[in-house]
């Protein structure tokens, strides 16, 4: 069953204690709808300039990704310039460049407002709104977002989060949201503004979900080789929303809620192998299943 994604498509400079590259390709919704892709069909709304790289957008639709949701507008693309220190946790953002992005209306093509899987990426909340209205009845909405957003546009931002079922955003986010430190206490105040289910991404530490009175917390895998952590937070996402999109049908458990938990973080953990998508546009279906039995792997015991 299909699955919606709304966020950026940029061009991103980047610096990391192991490297640093200028104008790679990124965005929420290019990460988001790669990760996805491997586990359901997706559908793209975003908007690019005329000076995004073709071969990009041929590589998405290869995989199956439907791009009749993407403009391609007169101007130039969103650009996001960043660096990351020794803490690949946190990325300090030295310019956002929204571009394209600041006019950007999005009507959904017909045959997207019957998806039943809705991820609204980090973008405007403006947008993550007017997506959301052309909707007809989706099953699950989750959302994602970043501390440009929660200054900008808090307001809206609440709305959005009002109306939405999972909340997947990163543990710096989660308190300034919230304005709670602990993760646990900050996750139930945002279930009491109304999603019933919360995801933390806390980077290199893992991920932690919640929902009513269940937690459960999924390591990262322990890699040797970690370039770049941008998009990370996207592809975990992908992941699990592809995993939950791809049971449509099925009455979901917890059970299924963990398991696209682990799926996410295994799927996260190839994009920091390299610099842009480098890794997560080329993985095989062999690939991500050896990475999940080694997280299978990595978390059993028995007492
Ligand atoms: P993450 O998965 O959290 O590492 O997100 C990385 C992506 O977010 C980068 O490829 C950026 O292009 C994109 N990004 C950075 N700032 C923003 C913003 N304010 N709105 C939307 N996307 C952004």
């Amino acid at each position: 069953m299909s699955l919606l994604v709304v966020g950026s498509m940029a061009f991103d400079s980047i610096k990391s204690p192991f490297g640093e590259v200028e104008r790679v390709v990124g965005g929420s919704a290019t990460y988001f709808s790669l990760a996805a892709s491997y586990l359901t069909p997706v559908r793209l709304v975003s908007v690019v300039g005329k000076d995004f790289p073709k071969g990009t957008l041929d590589m998405l639709s290869a995989r199956g990704i439907d791009l009749q949701g993407l403009k391609v507008a007169e101007g130039i693309t969103f650009q996001w310039k960043g660096y990351y220190e020794y803490d690949l946790n946190v990325a300090h953002t030295v310019k956002t460049d929204l571009n394209v992005f600041e006019n950007f209306a999005p009507v959904l093509p017909a045959s997207y407002r019957e998806s039943r899987y809705v991820f609204l990426g980090n973008i405007d909340p403006k947008l993550q709104l007017d997506i959301l209205a052309q909707v007809r009845e989706p099953k699950i909405v989750a959302l994602d977002t970043m501390n440009f957003w929660i200054g900008k546009s808090p307001q809206l931002l609440r709305e959005v989060i009002r109306s939405v079922d999972i909340v997947v955003v990163n543990e710096a986010e989660i308190r300034e949201l919230t304005g709670e430190f602990n993760l646990v206490k900050a996750a139930r105040k945002m279930m009491r503004m109304g999603p019933g289910r919360v995801v933390i991404k806390r980077g290199e530490y893992g991920v932690l979900y919640l929902s009513g009175g269940e937690i459960f917390a999924a390591p990262a895998y322990p890699l040797e080789t970690i370039f770049d952590p941008t998009g990370a937070g996207d592809s975990f996402a992908g992941g699990f929303m592809g995993y939950l999109a791809s049971r449509d049908g099925a009455a979901l458990t917890e059970m299924d809620y963990r398991l696209a938990t682990i799926y996410g973080s295994a799927i996260a953990s190839f994009t920091v192998e390299a610099f842009s998508t480098e890794r997560l546009q080329g993985l095989s279906r062999e690939e991500i299943d050896s990475r999940l039995a080694a997280f299978r792997s990595l978390t059993e015991f028995r007492v």
